[in-house]
């Protein structure tokens, strides 16, 4: 399946890649080809999309285009694209929750869905580059200077290697920055001091 083009002939004429059930037969042995008939239609209730049913005739069992999609089981969809936007904006889980009407385990669940899908998505970008041959274009090495809880205790370096063209993320890390021997005994001084 391409991630960057899911559906080349539109939602309707999706064909299922694999079978959902990971312990389909379909899955774990070599050589069982996975095998499938369309089932009908449902209409989804938070927005009334027509979602096509498929089922595997290896396991039985019924899926959905839905199962491939990165709001799959999602009671509110919509508010993906709005919290997508908070995180990068710096926005806290908690003000986040607040804007949109939910709690702020919604916001971390959202925040957590999202960055896997963004990591799966890289990986499969940069398999499909290492088969076609590798990357061509101009590199650019940089680094971002940050922290976690505190400036001073804990600050975070990460670098991050960009082509220069079509600014696509080739490499990103996080590692703790260490901070100096001198600043390090003055903030536990500082710390120590009675209040
Ligand atoms: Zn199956």
């Amino acid at each position: 399946m391409d991630l960057e083009n899911p559906f080349p002939r539109g939602a309707e004429k999706f064909q299922p890649p694999y079978c959902p059930n990971p312990a389909c037969s379909s899955r774990t042995s070599a050589g069982t080809a996975f095998l499938w008939q369309r089932k009908g239609h449902f209409r989804r209730r938070c927005d009334g999309r027509r979602i096509q049913r498929f089922r595997c005739l290896r396991c039985r069992r019924s899926f959905s285009v839905q199962s491939f999609r990165i709001d799959y089981r999602l009671h509110k969809p919509k508010l993906t694209a709005g919290l997508f936007d908070s995180f990068v904006s710096k926005v806290t889980h908690r003000q986040a929750g607040r804007i949109f009407g939910c709690t702020r385990k919604t916001v971390r669940h959202r925040l957590l869905l999202l960055s896997r899908h963004a990591r799966e998505f890289h990986a499969a970008v940069l398999e499909r580059a290492r088969r076609r041959g590798g990357l061509l274009g101009s590199f650019q090495f940089d680094e971002l200077e940050t922290y976690e809880h505190s400036r001073r205790l804990a600050p975070v370096t990460m670098p991050v290697l960009i082509e220069l063209h079509t600014f696509f993320v080739v490499h990103l890390e996080t590692a703790p920055r260490y901070l100096s021997t001198i600043l390090r005994h003055r903030v536990f001084e500082i710390s120590e001091q009675p209040a």
